[in-house]
């Protein structure tokens, strides 16, 4: 009998219809209804923030430090499935190493700008070439973002571990030590934590809980990483980017969005914070938005009190001032 009524629960739910009395995903029950605050603490305090580290000042009495950042994913932000994997959704992907590359470099290097570009390991032997042009100017710092930009929170802890440990050897293999970690869409698993400590990493830049340096904490205890913390109104991607599909996202007028940046890199002057501008070559490398960050770049030494640097600089200055 019992086995007669589980049968019929089992075909009901896989019809997609409601069973009295039992939820199905598509009804899925809402935890928080019931949440204590033990409880959220518990889930909140897995990762959190501890002390802001923001310095006193910064190197050369500046006001502000800016960090220019570049995520070359290349393909492999298109790879997560087969059907995203499309050669039109991958030739997007192509646009960042063969043509986006190159126009940041020029602009970067004419200025002496030092910037951090942050690749997954595969694309190391992907597009050598560019990971050359990159090294060639002696300005640059290259970050660690991944094995292959996997999503950490769809692995178990072995296969992020595993993943991890190939990436670094694959880093190594060409001579890199990377100091600075982001994870692929900022997102972060149970263990990404524990894992940036195993393998020696100083700095983080995925998460967002302040704008200014910050300490993070794993559980009471801090995690020894400093966080130098992004925000996606900070990102060119929400701005620019369509989907694979057409236009759920982007593009916007590079004007809007240059106004957003330089209001936040205004106060950021106005507070002696942090302005930490998240990129992607396949997505700023076209020639308006190059014109954009032309602009912005012009706005900031037009402030006066910038001082510019890679992650690990920025990081490097924090701890010692402390
Ligand atoms: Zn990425």
């Amino acid at each position: 009998m019992t086995q007669v009524l589980l049968a019929v629960i089992l075909a009901a739910c896989s019809a997609g219809e409601r069973v009295p009395g039992r939820t199905t995903s598509k009804h899925r029950r809402d935890p928080r209804a019931t949440l204590s605050v033990p409880d959220a603490l518990q889930i909140i305090n897995r990762i959190h923030p501890g002390r802001s580290m923001v310095p006193v000042s910064w190197p050369g009495g500046k006001g502000v430090a800016v960090a220019l950042t570049f995520d070359l994913d290349a393909e492999l932000v298109w790879m997560r499935s087969p059907e995203k994997a499309t050669p039109s959704n991958l030739s997007q992907g192509q646009f960042g190493p063969r043509a986006g590359v190159g126009r940041i470099l020029r602009l970067l290097d004419a200025r002496k700008i030092p910037a951090t570009f942050f690749l997954p390991a595969l694309t190391l032997e992907l597009h050598p070439d560019t990971v050359v042009a990159i090294r060639q100017s002696g300005l640059h710092e290259i970050g660690y973002h991944g094995h292959a930009h996997e999503d950490v929170r769809t692995l178990s802890a072995g296969d992020e571990r595993g993943a991890m440990a190939r990436g670094l050897a694959m880093f190594a293999k060409v001579g890199l030590r990377p100091r600075v970690h982001r994870s692929a869409a900022w997102n972060f698993s149970e263990n990404t934590l524990g894992l940036l400590r195993e393998f020696g990493f100083l700095f983080d830049s995925s998460l967002m809980a302040d704008d200014r340096p910050y300490e993070i904490m794993s559980g009471a205890s801090p995690a020894g990483i400093v966080e130098l913390p992004v925000d996606w109104s900070l990102d060119d991607w929400p701005y620019f980017q369509a989907d694979g599909a057409g236009a759920s996202m982007g593009p916007r007028n590079p004007d809007d969005v240059l106004a957003i940046w330089r209001g936040e890199f205004d106060g950021e002057r106005a507070a002696g914070g942090l302005f930490v501008l998240t990129m992607h070559p396949q997505v700023i490398g076209r020639w308006g938005r190059i014109r954009m960050l032309e602009r912005l770049l012009d706005h900031i030494d037009h402030s006066g009190g910038a001082w510019y640097g890679s992650l690990s600089q920025i990081g490097e200055h924090v701890k010692t001032a402390q």
